[in-house]
């Protein structure tokens, strides 16, 4: 990304300025790490855009690599999504591997480690496990297995692997101390028995490694230079650095910076999960998920999403980003690339009486003031248009500039109209607006020197396109649902979809492809849904137009 260089530093990018000033290495190699179970979420957006734009910066590539190594919870449809995610946002990785691709080498690690007499088999239950593990201030108790022979351990861990045994019934540990200070190098578990078909290796193996002893060591097999995670591993770079150390492979290093959430959500794919299987949400990509593919369907662009990132930075604490920068990152982009169309979502009508039946004049529009060169569109007019409802009062309050009975208004793009007169029917509502236009007062052309204070959107009936469009609320009440107590799920918003089935659009709108991203003119910025169909348009409501959160957030 060329504009990179100018950003400020974060402390990562210090350390690893520094590593390559000192000869330490001549390029870099960092890895994005996903586990295969579930969709990429707008956390991950930043360790991505961290990982990729470190190798992006300085000499040096990043890798891929799947962190599959619990077959129960993993799947090939979120290794395509994911995939898909990370190409969409921009970037691209050297090398696409899997975690399980080296179970035969980490296999061979183990047998090393058991060899020195530093692992053992360990026939005890996990409670026993945990009993025996001791507290932060009291030391652990060792395992009544952990003096077995190394033939033995040798042997049993062999024959674990062949499938003697039922599921829990071992652990291969580590034996390191167990009344270290860490409690995660109280001879922690490498191995653990599950007899569980595996996305990538079948039925090949019952054994599997757990992250601590997988993870490391796929680092320094991929030759890793700086391998980057969140704050929660912090207790674990001891252990990290144990094995690559007691190993003798590839020193990679581990480095940690704080993991990103945004309020009004959750990041946990365990927890979106739990949305998508419960049906709170339509799918992984519904427009209200924080999951990339959620994010892109809605209407956001990668050029957004990289912002955000950029912006929030890389911090060594954790807090909870206000989803509104990511709003304001958005319309940022919007502003500048999406087309403006008219289009009404409640409709009244109005007839200029001293405009000729039957007539259809093309006005221009352009497609969006803000872009570098001007481009028009045309826009019928004619005498029975769309207003929107809440545009007319018939008793105003004194600075409603829109439209009111004796008032003027322009229409915009087109003419300045005045209310002569509202029809009611028998109950009293307002079902139509007479009016008359100034034939001079043509935009572009007013020569009618009548000046105006509101400008309404408006589409011409006969020409009018109908249209679904879905708008969208924050996803939960309150700023962190993850933290309440009870069950998240109680404070999903039970507003945060509405959809308007019929609205009214220029018929510019029919060329809609998927992709496109307009303003539709004081309602927001909004992009195609993909269950649109040439019979329905669909339209989601990416964001609005102003922070209206900010302004109900004033008031209280
Ligand atoms: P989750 O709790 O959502 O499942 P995870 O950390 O288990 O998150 P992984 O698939 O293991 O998900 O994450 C891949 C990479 O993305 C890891 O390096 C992880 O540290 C990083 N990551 C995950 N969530 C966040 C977040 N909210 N902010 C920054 N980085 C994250
Ligand atoms: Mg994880």
């Amino acid at each position: 990304m060329d504009t990179k260089e100018e950003k400020s530093h974060n402390f990562i990018e210090e350390i690893v300025e520094s590593d390559l000033a000192a000869g330490k290495y001549k390029e870099i190699v960092t890895r994005f790490p996903p586990e295969p179970n579930g969709y990429l979420h707008i956390g991950h957006a930043s360790s991505i855009c961290l990982n990729f734009g470190l190798t992006n910066k300085f000499p040096g590539y990043t890798n891929l690599r799947f962190d599959d190594t619990n077959p129960v919870t993993e799947d090939t449809e979120y290794v395509e999504s994911i995939k898909d995610d990370i190409r969409w946002l921009g970037f691209t990785w050297k090398n696409e591997l899997y975690a399980s691709d080296y179970f035969g080498k980490l296999y061979d690690f183990a047998v090393q480690l058991i060899k020195k007499g530093l692992a053992y088999v360990d026939d005890s239950t996990a409670d026993a496990i945990a009993a025996l593990k001791g507290t932060p201030t009291q030391p652990g108790v060792d395992s009544p297995f952990r003096n077995r022979s190394v033939e033995e351990n040798l042997d049993l861990f062999a024959r674990m692997k062949a499938g003697e045994f039922p599921d829990g019934a071992r652990t291969l540990r580590v034996k390191i101390d167990m009344a270290h200070p860490n409690m995660l190098m109280r001879d922690p578990i490498l191995y653990r028995i599950k007899h569980a078909h595996h996305h990538r290796t079948g039925n090949d193996w019952c054994i599997y490694p757990m992250y601590d002893f997988a993870h490391g060591q796929s680092d320094s097999i991929e030759h890793i230079t700086h391998s980057l995670c969140t704050l929660e591993f912090v207790p674990h770079r001891e252990l990290y650095d144990w094995l690559i150390q007691t190993l003798e492979i590839y020193p990679s290093h581990q480095y940690e910076f704080a993991r990103r959430n945004i309020n009004y959500t959750v990041t946990s794919k365990r927890k979106l999960l739990q949305l998508v299987n419960e049906k709170f949400v339509d799918g992984w990509d519904d427009p209200r998920m924080p999951t990339i593919s959620g994010l892109r369907r809605r209407g956001y662009t990668p050029e957004s999403i990289r912002d955000f990132c950029d912006r929030i930075g890389i911090a060594k604490r954790e807090n909870l980003i206000d989803v509104s920068l990511l709003e304001f990152c958005i319309r940022e982009d919007l502003n500048k690339i999406a087309l403006r169309r008219m289009v009404v979502f409640d409709p009244l009508k109005l007839v200029i009486t001293n405009y000729p039946e039957g007539k259809t004049e093309m006005l221009q529009s352009e497609e969006n003031p803000e872009a570098e060169k001007i481009e028009v569109r045309d826009i019928p007019f004619s005498r029975e248009l769309y207003i929107e409802k809440e545009d007319f009062m018939e008793n105003p309050p004194k600075k409603f500039f829109r439209l009111a009975p004796g008032q003027m208004v322009r229409l915009k793009s087109a003419y300045i109209i005045k209310c002569d007169e509202v029809i009611k029917d028998e109950n009293g509502n307002i079902i139509e607006l007479r009016c008359s236009y100034i034939p001079e007062s043509r935009s572009g052309a007013d020569t009618s020197g009548i000046n105006v204070k509101g400008t309404l959107h408006w589409v011409s009936i006969p020409h009018a396109v109908s249209a679904e469009v879905r708008l969208y609320d924050r996803l939960f009440r309150v700023e962190d649902p993850g933290n309440e107590e009870g069950d998240f799920k109680e404070y999903i918003n039970p507003d945060s979809l509405q959809v308007i089935s019929h609205v009214y659009a220029e018929p510019a709108l029919l060329k809609s492809r998927f992709g496109d991203r307009y303003q539709f003119l004081r309602k927001g910025y909004f992009t195609l849904d993909k269950d649109s169909s040439e019979e329905n348009l669909v339209f989601n409501r990416t964001v609005t137009l102003k922070d209206t959160w900010a302004k109900e957030k004033s008031k209280t």
